[in-house]
């Protein structure tokens, strides 16, 4: 029984269930001439979808709000059992937060596209009026992950319907259903079939979709993928933006709450098994709390209920994949090899399942260990010591990644205060990881973890391209930087220049007297 999605002859993909290994369906991959077609159909609809008017897209995100929160045990079923996470986790990670995003765009979108005069501030230039229009790329592709399988092409989708792009989405090969049947909520909300589309297949159909005559790509996935894509769209400038994987640090300083703290820092790394970009990777403990911060957490991941997440009572679910499974399994070993501390776990839970993996808590982890420099992505806190503000600041940006990180503190201008020496995207004081539910929040990364930003007004910025638009109010009078150039015009405009910037009232005054006329020149070609 295959426990992973799986090529079959390169045509077709298997998606199971991580938590059986039940076949959930086959499906007919895209091949790169459908891709070709389906971007091709969306150019030809999009026009009209830019020509509708801002209130006809936001009534569509209304009517697809509506549909998604009357649909929504359903769809939690099928993320629960495509992607293996707990239903409450599919009801407030992804169903939630993309409730609240087409809230975020319903409300905003008009604002956000309405023309922006632009005040000219030199003189000569007031005699033009400009403006800033936010004008559609056209046909927006996404290449989405599995790890959230719902919310996450979701809100990139949204942002790119409500400013007027069409969509070509090519979601993970382990979550298809999902992405079809966020494509079935859009056309059941009324939106024409041409303006969200998704093509289904592995790397060689996002290779197509990159390759494709797309506008503008949103990629979100590992850095290995996000340099292959980023590669590839150079080659014709194609804009990207890249939303990678995370290391994020959790550093915990000695007047933190520490039933607070351990539990956000449990959660935090264990939440989704650990499969979540926004994962505490490193947690950082002040050496006074120390023990009793791993103490507490120990008892309380003894505490998590293991098991298939269609049961509301389960906590932690499966990992995705059986590759997944193995470079966690290979991290948390090579951390023991190298003197790390098992406090918990560190095994299979085979008889759960193919993919289950108890959650680990693991002591004294260094930087030389694989663990505390890669992505993990999977059921594990690490944790080790540190015994300064400084230290912490350090080991928190000892690394490639910077997604998000949090600090722990009572104290909040402490708190913020280390906040603002961290590298990193986001850094939460005192929670982690609900910044990814805060509809107006931006969501990317610094360093390895990406480049632009997706969610809120930034995540519509790149859904958009700025026209400058600039009208002459006095169109019969020619221009004083026009040709006719000349000893007269040069004084005039060093006289202009001292008018405008010099210091003393008294040049300011000469200058004038020495610009006169600019705007009259009888020598003009
Ligand atoms: P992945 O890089 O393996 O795949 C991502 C997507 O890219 C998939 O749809 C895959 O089919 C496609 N793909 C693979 N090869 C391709 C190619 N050559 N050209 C175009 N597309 C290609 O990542 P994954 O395992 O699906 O997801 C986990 C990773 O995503 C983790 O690193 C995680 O941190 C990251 N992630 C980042 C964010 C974020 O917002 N920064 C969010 C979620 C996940």
């Amino acid at each position: 029984m295959p426990t992973e999605a799986a090529v079959v002859g390169n045509s077709t993909i298997v998606t199971t269930n991580p938590a059986t290994g039940e076949v959930l369906a086959e499906l007919a991959c895209s091949r790169a001439a459908e891709v070709q077609n389906a971007v091709l159909r969306a150019k030809a609809a999009q026009p009209a979808w830019q020509a509708s008017s801002v209130g006809d897209r936001v009534a569509l995100l209304r009517r697809f709000q509506k549909i998604l929160s009357e649909r929504r045990d359903q769809l939690a079923m099928l993320i629960c059992r495509e992607a293996g996470k707990p239903v409450v986790e599919a009801l407030t990670t992804e169903i939630l937060v993309i409730l609240d995003a087409a809230e975020f765009c319903a409300r905003h979108a008009h604002k956000f596209l309405r023309e922006q005069p632009l005040p000219h501030g030199n003189p000569v230039m007031k005699m033009k009026r400009g403006k800033l229009v936010r004008e559609p790329y056209g046909v927006i592709g996404i290449i989405a992950p599995w790890n959230y399988p719902f919310s996450i092409p979701a809100v990139e989708t949204l942002s790119a319907l409500v400013t007027g792009n069409a969509v070509v989405l090519k979601p993970s090969e382990f979550t298809p259903l999902i992405a079809l049947e966020l494509s079935k909520l859009l056309l059941d909300a009324g939106l024409h079939p041409d303006l969200m589309q998704v093509v289904i297949g592995e790397g060689p159909t996002g290779a197509a979709l990159v390759d494709s005559p797309i506008d503008k790509l949103i990629f979100t996935g590992s850095v290995a993928t996000g340099k292959r894509v980023a590669e590839a769209a150079a080659r014709r400038l194609l804009p990207v933006v890249l939303e990678l994987g995370g290391k994020d640090p959790m550093l915990v300083l000695e007047d933190a709450d520490l039933d607070i703290a351990s539990s956000g820092a449990v959660w935090g790394a264990l939440m989704n098994a650990g499969q979540t970009c926004l994962s505490v990777e490193r947690c950082y403990v002040h050496r006074s709390l120390y023990e009793p911060f791993l103490e507490t957490c120990r008892r309380k991941i003894g505490k998590l209920r293991v098991g298939n997440g269609i049961d509301s009572e389960v906590e932690v679910g499966p990992l995705v994949s059986e590759r997944q499974l193995r470079i966690v399994e290979d991290q948390v070993n090579d951390a023991v090899a190298r003197g790390a501390r098992l406090l918990a776990g560190g095994r299979r839970l085979s008889d759960l399942g193919p993919s289950f993996y108890a959650p680990t808590l693991l002591a004294d982890v260094t930087h030389d260990m694989t663990l505390m420099r890669e992505e993990t992505f999977g059921p594990v806190l690490p944790v080790a010591p540190f015994d300064s503000d400084d230290e912490a600041i350090r080991l928190a940006n000892d690394s490639d990644f910077g997604l998000a990180a949090s600090v722990w503190t009572c104290n909040r201008r402490r708190g913020e205060a280390i906040a603002a020496q961290v590298h990193a995207g986001t850094v939460m004081v005192n929670d982690v990881i609900s910044c990814f539910g805060i509809a107006e929040a931006p969501h990317g990364g610094f360093k390895l973890s990406g480049i632009g930003r997706t969610h809120g007004e930034m995540g519509m910025d790149e859904m958009v391209q700025v026209k400058h638009l600039e009208v002459d109010l006095l169109p019969g009078i020619p221009k004083p930087w026009w040709f006719g150039y000349g000893q007269k015009l040069r004084q005039q405009m060093d006289g202009f220049i001292d008018l405008l910037f010099a210091r003393s009232w008294a040049t300011k005054l000469k200058g004038g007297l020495r610009s006169a006329g600019l705007l009259r020149r009888s020598n003009r070609i």
